[in-house]
Protein backbone atom coordinates (compact mmCIF):
# COMPACT_ATOMS: atom_id res chain seq x y z
CA UNK A 1 0.00 0.00 0.00
CA UNK A 2 1.17 3.79 -0.96
CA UNK A 3 1.95 6.12 1.96
CA UNK A 4 1.58 9.22 -0.40
CA UNK A 5 -1.33 10.65 -0.11
CA UNK A 6 -2.34 11.97 -4.20
CA UNK A 7 -4.89 13.90 -5.00
CA UNK A 8 -7.10 11.26 -6.22
CA UNK A 9 -7.02 9.13 -3.47
CA UNK A 10 -9.12 6.12 -6.07
CA UNK A 11 -7.00 6.11 -8.61
CA UNK A 12 -3.68 4.19 -8.66
CA UNK A 13 -0.81 5.77 -11.08
CA UNK A 14 2.19 4.30 -12.41
CA UNK A 15 5.58 4.77 -11.32
CA UNK A 16 7.85 7.07 -13.23
CA UNK A 17 11.75 6.10 -13.36
CA UNK A 18 13.25 7.28 -16.20
CA UNK A 19 13.15 10.03 -18.39
CA UNK A 20 14.55 10.19 -22.14
CA UNK A 21 14.65 13.60 -23.58
CA UNK A 22 11.10 14.51 -24.03
CA UNK A 23 10.11 10.65 -22.35
CA UNK A 24 8.92 9.85 -19.37
CA UNK A 25 9.31 6.05 -18.65
CA UNK A 26 6.98 3.76 -16.00
CA UNK A 27 8.33 1.24 -13.78
CA UNK A 28 7.01 -1.52 -16.76
CA UNK A 29 9.53 0.12 -19.35
CA UNK A 30 6.32 1.83 -21.39
CA UNK A 31 7.29 5.34 -22.55
CA UNK A 32 5.10 8.54 -22.28
CA UNK A 33 5.85 11.16 -24.81
CA UNK A 34 5.29 14.51 -22.39
CA UNK A 35 3.11 16.58 -24.72
CA UNK A 36 1.80 18.60 -21.86
CA UNK A 37 5.40 19.10 -20.27
CA UNK A 38 3.72 17.96 -17.10
CA UNK A 39 1.55 21.14 -16.50
CA UNK A 40 3.80 23.24 -19.06
CA UNK A 41 6.77 22.57 -16.69
CA UNK A 42 9.36 20.50 -18.70
CA UNK A 43 10.55 22.80 -21.13
CA UNK A 44 14.13 20.82 -21.44
CA UNK A 45 12.50 17.13 -21.25
CA UNK A 46 13.98 14.96 -18.71
CA UNK A 47 17.72 14.73 -18.85
CA UNK A 48 19.33 17.72 -19.94
CA UNK A 49 22.98 17.18 -18.98
CA UNK A 50 24.22 20.96 -18.14
CA UNK A 51 21.07 21.52 -15.53
CA UNK A 52 21.90 17.77 -14.42
CA UNK A 53 25.68 19.17 -13.81
CA UNK A 54 24.95 22.63 -12.32
CA UNK A 55 22.86 20.86 -9.51
CA UNK A 56 25.85 18.54 -8.51
CA UNK A 57 28.13 21.52 -8.70
CA UNK A 58 25.85 23.11 -6.74
CA UNK A 59 25.32 20.55 -4.05
CA UNK A 60 29.25 20.42 -3.85
CA UNK A 61 29.55 24.24 -2.85
CA UNK A 62 26.84 24.63 -0.53
CA UNK A 63 23.01 23.74 -0.48
CA UNK A 64 21.55 25.28 1.91
CA UNK A 65 21.86 28.91 3.41
CA UNK A 66 19.00 30.51 4.79
CA UNK A 67 17.71 34.01 3.19
CA UNK A 68 17.71 35.41 6.72
CA UNK A 69 21.54 35.29 6.90
CA UNK A 70 23.21 34.89 3.47
CA UNK A 71 22.89 35.32 -0.42
CA UNK A 72 24.59 33.13 -2.81
CA UNK A 73 26.18 33.12 -6.06
CA UNK A 74 23.42 30.73 -7.69
CA UNK A 75 20.52 33.29 -6.25
CA UNK A 76 22.32 36.48 -7.25
CA UNK A 77 23.21 35.09 -11.09
CA UNK A 78 20.04 34.03 -11.46
CA UNK A 79 18.32 37.32 -10.39
CA UNK A 80 20.66 39.10 -12.57
CA UNK A 81 20.31 37.07 -15.78
CA UNK A 82 16.22 36.98 -15.21
CA UNK A 83 16.46 40.76 -15.41
CA UNK A 84 18.33 41.11 -17.74
CA UNK A 85 15.70 39.57 -20.18
CA UNK A 86 12.83 41.08 -18.38
CA UNK A 87 10.42 43.44 -19.41
CA UNK A 88 11.80 46.83 -18.97
CA UNK A 89 10.78 48.39 -15.66
CA UNK A 90 11.15 45.15 -13.83
CA UNK A 91 14.57 45.47 -11.92
CA UNK A 92 14.26 43.50 -8.77
CA UNK A 93 13.42 39.58 -7.86
CA UNK A 94 12.08 37.38 -5.23
CA UNK A 95 12.64 34.34 -5.74
CA UNK A 96 10.10 31.22 -3.86
CA UNK A 97 9.37 27.64 -4.41
CA UNK A 98 6.30 27.97 -7.20
CA UNK A 99 3.67 29.93 -8.96
CA UNK A 100 1.52 30.17 -6.13
CA UNK A 101 4.30 31.63 -3.64
CA UNK A 102 5.25 33.54 -6.58
CA UNK A 103 1.32 35.04 -6.70
CA UNK A 104 0.80 35.64 -2.86
CA UNK A 105 4.01 37.35 -2.97
CA UNK A 106 2.94 39.49 -5.83
CA UNK A 107 -0.49 40.69 -4.08
CA UNK A 108 1.45 41.05 -0.77
CA UNK A 109 3.91 43.00 -1.88
CA UNK A 110 1.11 45.11 -4.26
CA UNK A 111 -0.57 45.65 -1.08
CA UNK A 112 2.35 46.92 0.86
CA UNK A 113 3.52 49.31 -1.93
CA UNK A 114 0.32 51.01 -1.13
CA UNK A 115 0.97 51.29 2.64
CA UNK A 116 4.29 52.28 1.78
CA UNK A 117 3.54 55.37 0.06
CA UNK A 118 0.08 56.02 2.02
CA UNK A 119 -2.52 54.94 0.21
CA UNK A 120 -3.80 52.42 2.63
CA UNK A 121 -7.80 52.28 0.90
CA UNK A 122 -5.93 50.94 -1.90
CA UNK A 123 -6.76 46.53 -1.24
CA UNK A 124 -9.25 45.52 -4.09
CA UNK A 125 -8.25 43.10 -6.32
CA UNK A 126 -9.86 42.86 -9.86
CA UNK A 127 -9.11 39.61 -12.08
CA UNK A 128 -10.96 37.73 -14.62
CA UNK A 129 -13.32 35.04 -14.70
CA UNK A 130 -12.31 31.50 -15.99
CA UNK A 131 -8.77 32.46 -14.48
CA UNK A 132 -6.31 30.58 -11.97
CA UNK A 133 -3.90 31.83 -10.14
CA UNK A 134 -2.84 29.03 -7.72
CA UNK A 135 -4.12 27.18 -4.71
CA UNK A 136 -2.83 29.19 -1.58
CA UNK A 137 -5.55 31.08 0.14
CA UNK A 138 -4.94 34.04 -1.75
CA UNK A 139 -3.82 33.45 -5.09
CA UNK A 140 -7.10 30.87 -5.16
CA UNK A 141 -9.15 34.07 -4.14
CA UNK A 142 -7.85 36.06 -6.86
CA UNK A 143 -8.78 33.33 -9.71
CA UNK A 144 -11.67 32.96 -11.19
CA UNK A 145 -12.42 29.81 -11.51
CA UNK A 146 -15.70 28.56 -9.68
CA UNK A 147 -14.62 24.55 -9.30
CA UNK A 148 -11.37 25.32 -7.74
CA UNK A 149 -13.18 27.83 -5.28
CA UNK A 150 -16.62 25.95 -4.48
CA UNK A 151 -15.53 24.43 -1.57
CA UNK A 152 -13.34 27.44 -0.02
CA UNK A 153 -15.16 30.35 -0.67
CA UNK A 154 -15.89 31.68 2.85
CA UNK A 155 -12.77 31.72 3.42
CA UNK A 156 -11.27 33.56 0.57
CA UNK A 157 -11.29 36.90 0.63
CA UNK A 158 -13.53 39.27 -1.75
CA UNK A 159 -11.94 39.40 -5.15
CA UNK A 160 -13.66 41.01 -8.23
CA UNK A 161 -13.96 39.37 -11.29
CA UNK A 162 -14.44 41.10 -14.79
CA UNK A 163 -14.60 39.16 -18.18
CA UNK A 164 -11.60 37.45 -19.84
CA UNK A 165 -10.56 37.89 -23.48
CA UNK A 166 -11.95 34.68 -25.26
CA UNK A 167 -12.75 35.56 -28.38
CA UNK A 168 -13.45 32.02 -29.55
CA UNK A 169 -16.78 32.43 -27.07
CA UNK A 170 -17.22 36.02 -26.56
CA UNK A 171 -16.46 38.08 -29.66
CA UNK A 172 -19.66 39.29 -31.32
CA UNK A 173 -20.70 39.32 -34.95
CA UNK A 174 -19.12 41.83 -36.57
CA UNK A 175 -16.98 42.79 -34.28
CA UNK A 176 -13.37 42.92 -35.15
CA UNK A 177 -10.93 41.49 -32.89
CA UNK A 178 -9.71 44.89 -31.95
CA UNK A 179 -12.72 46.25 -30.85
CA UNK A 180 -13.60 43.23 -28.89
CA UNK A 181 -10.48 43.73 -27.14
CA UNK A 182 -11.14 46.92 -26.24
CA UNK A 183 -14.58 46.29 -25.06
CA UNK A 184 -13.76 43.50 -22.64
CA UNK A 185 -10.91 45.94 -21.56
CA UNK A 186 -13.03 48.38 -21.07
CA UNK A 187 -14.79 46.30 -18.28
CA UNK A 188 -11.60 46.83 -16.18
CA UNK A 189 -12.26 50.69 -15.94
CA UNK A 190 -15.81 50.25 -15.65
CA UNK A 191 -15.27 47.91 -12.80
CA UNK A 192 -12.17 50.20 -11.09
CA UNK A 193 -15.02 52.98 -11.38
CA UNK A 194 -17.53 51.22 -9.78
CA UNK A 195 -15.33 49.97 -6.58
CA UNK A 196 -13.50 53.59 -6.40
CA UNK A 197 -9.86 53.55 -8.11
CA UNK A 198 -8.76 54.76 -4.70
CA UNK A 199 -10.08 51.60 -2.96
CA UNK A 200 -8.08 49.15 -5.99
CA UNK A 201 -5.17 47.55 -5.75
CA UNK A 202 -4.26 45.73 -8.71
CA UNK A 203 -5.39 44.03 -11.91
CA UNK A 204 -4.23 40.03 -12.17
CA UNK A 205 -4.05 38.22 -15.67
CA UNK A 206 -2.62 35.32 -17.46
CA UNK A 207 -1.29 36.86 -20.54
CA UNK A 208 -2.36 33.61 -22.45
CA UNK A 209 -4.58 31.75 -20.59
CA UNK A 210 -3.27 28.43 -19.67
CA UNK A 211 -4.88 25.69 -17.05
CA UNK A 212 -8.60 26.96 -17.01
CA UNK A 213 -9.01 27.80 -21.00
CA UNK A 214 -6.23 25.93 -22.62
CA UNK A 215 -4.03 28.52 -24.37
CA UNK A 216 -6.07 31.23 -25.29
CA UNK A 217 -4.40 34.22 -26.34
CA UNK A 218 -5.51 37.72 -26.37
CA UNK A 219 -6.50 39.57 -29.04
CA UNK A 220 -4.17 42.50 -30.65
CA UNK A 221 -4.47 45.68 -28.42
CA UNK A 222 -6.11 44.57 -25.20
CA UNK A 223 -3.21 44.08 -22.70
CA UNK A 224 -1.90 48.27 -24.50
CA UNK A 225 -5.35 48.92 -23.23
CA UNK A 226 -5.35 47.77 -19.69
CA UNK A 227 -1.84 49.06 -19.05
CA UNK A 228 -3.26 52.48 -20.05
CA UNK A 229 -6.61 51.91 -18.09
CA UNK A 230 -4.23 50.61 -14.82
CA UNK A 231 -1.88 53.78 -15.27
CA UNK A 232 -5.12 56.22 -15.78
CA UNK A 233 -6.16 54.61 -12.43
CA UNK A 234 -2.47 54.59 -10.44
CA UNK A 235 -3.86 50.47 -10.52
CA UNK A 236 -1.23 48.10 -10.62
CA UNK A 237 -1.06 45.17 -13.00
CA UNK A 238 0.56 42.13 -12.03
CA UNK A 239 0.94 40.01 -14.41
CA UNK A 240 0.78 35.68 -13.76
CA UNK A 241 2.86 34.35 -16.60
CA UNK A 242 3.86 31.07 -14.27
CA UNK A 243 2.60 28.46 -17.15
CA UNK A 244 3.10 31.17 -20.42
CA UNK A 245 6.54 32.34 -19.08
CA UNK A 246 9.60 31.27 -19.81
CA UNK A 247 10.01 30.56 -23.27
CA UNK A 248 7.14 28.56 -23.43
CA UNK A 249 5.34 31.23 -26.30
CA UNK A 250 8.00 31.72 -28.52
CA UNK A 251 9.43 34.76 -26.15
CA UNK A 252 11.28 34.32 -22.49
CA UNK A 253 8.22 36.20 -20.99
CA UNK A 254 4.42 36.35 -22.81
CA UNK A 255 3.93 39.70 -22.41
CA UNK A 256 6.63 40.80 -25.02
CA UNK A 257 4.14 39.68 -27.63
CA UNK A 258 1.98 42.38 -26.44
CA UNK A 259 4.20 45.20 -26.03
CA UNK A 260 4.04 45.69 -22.66
CA UNK A 261 5.62 45.76 -18.95
CA UNK A 262 3.79 44.98 -15.90
CA UNK A 263 4.49 46.62 -12.57
CA UNK A 264 4.82 42.66 -11.38
CA UNK A 265 5.03 39.70 -12.91
CA UNK A 266 4.73 36.02 -11.44
CA UNK A 267 6.69 33.18 -13.13
CA UNK A 268 7.66 29.19 -12.06
CA UNK A 269 6.97 25.93 -13.69
CA UNK A 270 9.63 26.66 -16.73
CA UNK A 271 11.62 28.38 -14.74
CA UNK A 272 12.62 25.13 -12.89
CA UNK A 273 11.84 23.17 -15.85
CA UNK A 274 11.18 20.35 -13.15
CA UNK A 275 14.65 20.17 -12.31
CA UNK A 276 13.81 22.05 -9.10
CA UNK A 277 10.45 23.67 -7.48
CA UNK A 278 11.16 27.45 -7.77
CA UNK A 279 8.94 30.54 -8.83
CA UNK A 280 9.96 34.07 -8.85
CA UNK A 281 7.95 37.62 -8.30
CA UNK A 282 9.77 40.44 -10.61
CA UNK A 283 8.76 44.35 -9.83
CA UNK A 284 9.50 47.45 -10.90
CA UNK A 285 12.19 49.74 -9.14
CA UNK A 286 9.08 51.97 -7.98
CA UNK A 287 7.71 49.30 -5.98
CA UNK A 288 10.96 47.75 -4.51
CA UNK A 289 12.32 51.25 -3.70
CA UNK A 290 8.83 52.60 -1.98
CA UNK A 291 9.80 49.26 0.30
CA UNK A 292 13.46 50.53 0.52
CA UNK A 293 12.92 53.92 1.43
CA UNK A 294 10.01 53.13 3.76
CA UNK A 295 9.76 50.56 6.10
CA UNK A 296 12.78 48.75 4.58
CA UNK A 297 11.23 45.58 5.22
CA UNK A 298 9.25 43.24 3.20
CA UNK A 299 6.69 41.76 5.52
CA UNK A 300 6.64 38.15 3.71
CA UNK A 301 8.71 35.14 3.31
CA UNK A 302 9.26 31.40 2.86
CA UNK A 303 11.83 29.30 4.63
CA UNK A 304 12.94 28.35 1.17
CA UNK A 305 13.23 31.24 -0.85
CA UNK A 306 16.47 31.89 -3.02
CA UNK A 307 17.50 28.21 -2.65
CA UNK A 308 20.83 27.74 -3.58
CA UNK A 309 19.91 24.49 -5.52
CA UNK A 310 16.50 25.50 -7.23
CA UNK A 311 18.99 28.81 -7.90
CA UNK A 312 21.59 26.86 -9.61
CA UNK A 313 19.33 24.73 -11.41
CA UNK A 314 17.08 27.75 -12.34
CA UNK A 315 20.35 29.56 -13.48
CA UNK A 316 21.75 26.63 -15.92
CA UNK A 317 17.52 26.37 -17.70
CA UNK A 318 17.97 29.64 -18.66
CA UNK A 319 21.20 29.39 -19.76
CA UNK A 320 19.97 26.55 -21.87
CA UNK A 321 16.97 28.41 -22.97
CA UNK A 322 18.64 31.67 -23.68
CA UNK A 323 22.59 31.21 -24.71
CA UNK A 324 21.79 28.13 -26.08
CA UNK A 325 18.78 29.46 -27.77
CA UNK A 326 16.48 26.70 -27.07
CA UNK A 327 13.48 29.19 -27.17
CA UNK A 328 14.79 30.47 -30.58
CA UNK A 329 12.80 27.14 -31.33
CA UNK A 330 9.42 27.19 -29.65
CA UNK A 331 8.18 29.60 -32.51
CA UNK A 332 9.10 27.34 -35.47
CA UNK A 333 8.44 24.22 -33.97
CA UNK A 334 4.96 25.72 -32.64
CA UNK A 335 3.93 26.74 -35.89
CA UNK A 336 4.46 23.18 -37.26
CA UNK A 337 2.55 21.06 -34.62
CA UNK A 338 -0.13 23.64 -34.91
CA UNK A 339 -0.43 22.70 -38.81
CA UNK A 340 -0.76 19.43 -37.90
CA UNK A 341 -3.24 19.98 -35.66
CA UNK A 342 -5.09 21.97 -38.02
CA UNK A 343 -5.01 18.92 -40.57
CA UNK A 344 -5.87 16.45 -38.34
CA UNK A 345 -8.35 18.55 -36.30
CA UNK A 346 -8.97 21.41 -38.18
CA UNK A 347 -12.71 19.83 -39.74
CA UNK A 348 -13.26 17.29 -36.34
CA UNK A 349 -17.16 17.38 -35.93
CA UNK A 350 -15.97 18.53 -31.85
CA UNK A 351 -13.36 20.22 -31.98
CA UNK A 352 -14.23 23.95 -32.24
CA UNK A 353 -10.54 26.37 -31.81
CA UNK A 354 -7.25 25.65 -32.19
CA UNK A 355 -5.03 28.05 -30.84
CA UNK A 356 -2.30 29.32 -28.80
CA UNK A 357 1.40 30.95 -29.43
CA UNK A 358 4.45 29.01 -29.68
CA UNK A 359 4.51 25.58 -28.20
CA UNK A 360 1.59 26.61 -25.89
CA UNK A 361 -1.01 25.17 -27.91
CA UNK A 362 -5.09 24.43 -27.25
CA UNK A 363 -8.32 22.28 -28.44
CA UNK A 364 -11.58 23.31 -27.61
CA UNK A 365 -13.63 20.17 -27.39
CA UNK A 366 -17.53 21.15 -28.49
CA UNK A 367 -20.37 18.99 -28.95
CA UNK A 368 -21.35 21.42 -31.80
CA UNK A 369 -19.20 23.11 -34.08
CA UNK A 370 -21.75 25.29 -35.42
CA UNK A 371 -23.64 26.33 -32.24
CA UNK A 372 -20.21 26.19 -30.21
CA UNK A 373 -22.32 24.23 -27.47
CA UNK A 374 -20.15 22.83 -24.72
CA UNK A 375 -20.26 19.16 -24.25
CA UNK A 376 -22.04 18.48 -20.72
CA UNK A 377 -20.04 18.24 -17.27
CA UNK A 378 -21.18 15.28 -16.41
CA UNK A 379 -19.89 13.50 -19.29
CA UNK A 380 -16.48 13.89 -17.58
CA UNK A 381 -14.38 14.45 -20.58
CA UNK A 382 -11.48 15.77 -19.87
CA UNK A 383 -10.82 12.81 -17.71
CA UNK A 384 -11.67 10.72 -20.24
CA UNK A 385 -8.98 12.38 -22.94
CA UNK A 386 -6.73 12.32 -20.26
CA UNK A 387 -6.54 8.46 -19.77
CA UNK A 388 -6.91 7.72 -23.09
CA UNK A 389 -4.10 9.75 -24.25
CA UNK A 390 -1.72 8.42 -21.68
CA UNK A 391 -2.84 4.51 -22.27
CA UNK A 392 -1.76 5.38 -25.78
CA UNK A 393 1.84 7.03 -24.44
CA UNK A 394 0.73 10.53 -24.81
CA UNK A 395 0.60 12.64 -21.34
CA UNK A 396 -1.64 15.81 -22.08
CA UNK A 397 -3.40 18.31 -20.24
CA UNK A 398 -7.05 18.21 -20.91
CA UNK A 399 -9.64 20.32 -18.41
CA UNK A 400 -12.32 21.91 -18.41
CA UNK A 401 -16.46 21.51 -18.87
CA UNK A 402 -16.82 22.97 -15.05
CA UNK A 403 -15.66 26.37 -15.51
CA UNK A 404 -18.67 28.57 -14.23
CA UNK A 405 -20.63 27.21 -17.85
CA UNK A 406 -19.21 29.11 -19.67
CA UNK A 407 -16.93 26.95 -21.88
CA UNK A 408 -16.11 22.92 -22.49
CA UNK A 409 -12.92 21.05 -22.59
CA UNK A 410 -10.02 21.43 -23.94
CA UNK A 411 -6.85 19.90 -24.49
CA UNK A 412 -3.32 21.76 -23.45
CA UNK A 413 -0.26 21.17 -24.85
CA UNK A 414 2.86 22.18 -24.11
CA UNK A 415 5.71 19.69 -24.65
CA UNK A 416 9.31 20.26 -24.34
CA UNK A 417 11.08 22.83 -26.39
CA UNK A 418 13.44 20.09 -27.47
CA UNK A 419 11.02 18.19 -29.54
CA UNK A 420 11.74 17.28 -32.76
CA UNK A 421 9.50 16.71 -35.54
CA UNK A 422 9.31 13.10 -35.63
CA UNK A 423 7.23 14.07 -32.13
CA UNK A 424 4.86 15.60 -33.71
CA UNK A 425 3.27 12.81 -35.07
CA UNK A 426 3.07 10.68 -31.69
CA UNK A 427 1.05 13.76 -30.33
CA UNK A 428 -1.43 13.87 -33.23
CA UNK A 429 -1.71 10.05 -33.17
CA UNK A 430 -1.83 9.86 -29.52
CA UNK A 431 -4.67 12.22 -29.34
CA UNK A 432 -6.50 10.85 -32.35
CA UNK A 433 -6.45 7.79 -30.49
CA UNK A 434 -7.76 9.17 -27.26
CA UNK A 435 -10.46 11.33 -28.80
CA UNK A 436 -11.34 8.01 -31.08
CA UNK A 437 -11.98 6.26 -27.36
CA UNK A 438 -13.50 8.99 -25.30
CA UNK A 439 -15.73 11.27 -27.38
CA UNK A 440 -19.58 9.64 -27.11
N1 LIG B 1 -0.66 30.56 -11.92
C1 LIG B 1 -0.89 29.85 -13.03
C2 LIG B 1 -1.27 30.58 -14.27
C3 LIG B 1 -0.76 28.47 -13.03
O1 LIG B 1 -1.01 27.77 -14.15
C4 LIG B 1 -0.37 27.81 -11.83
C5 LIG B 1 -0.20 26.31 -11.78
N2 LIG B 1 -0.93 25.56 -12.66
C6 LIG B 1 -0.14 28.59 -10.69
C7 LIG B 1 -0.28 29.97 -10.78
C8 LIG B 1 0.28 27.97 -9.40
O2 LIG B 1 1.55 27.46 -9.49
P1 LIG B 1 2.05 26.29 -8.52
O3 LIG B 1 1.23 25.09 -8.83
O4 LIG B 1 3.50 26.14 -8.86
O5 LIG B 1 1.84 26.76 -7.12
Amino acid sequence: MSHVFPRHTRKTLPVARGGDGPFLIDENGKRYFDGSGGAAVSCLGHTDAKVTAALQAQLEQVAFAHTGFFTTDAAEALAEKLIKHAPAGLDRVYLVSGGSEAMESALKLARQYFLEIGEPSRRHVIARRQSYHGNTLGALATGGNAWRRAQFDPLLVETHHIAPCYAYRDQGDGESSFDYGQRVANELEAKIQELGHENVMAFVAEPVVGATSGAVPPVEGYFKRVREICDAHGVLLILDEVMCGMGRTGTLFASEQDEISPDICAVAKGLGAGYQPIGAMLCSTTIYNAIRDGSGFFQHGHTYMGHPMAAAASLAVLERLIDDKVVDRVAPMGEKLRAALHSEFGQHAHIGDIRGRGLFLGLELVADRDSKTPFAPDLNLANKVKAAAFEAGLICYPMGGTIDGQNGAHILLAPPFIMEDDHIGLIVDGLSSALAAALP
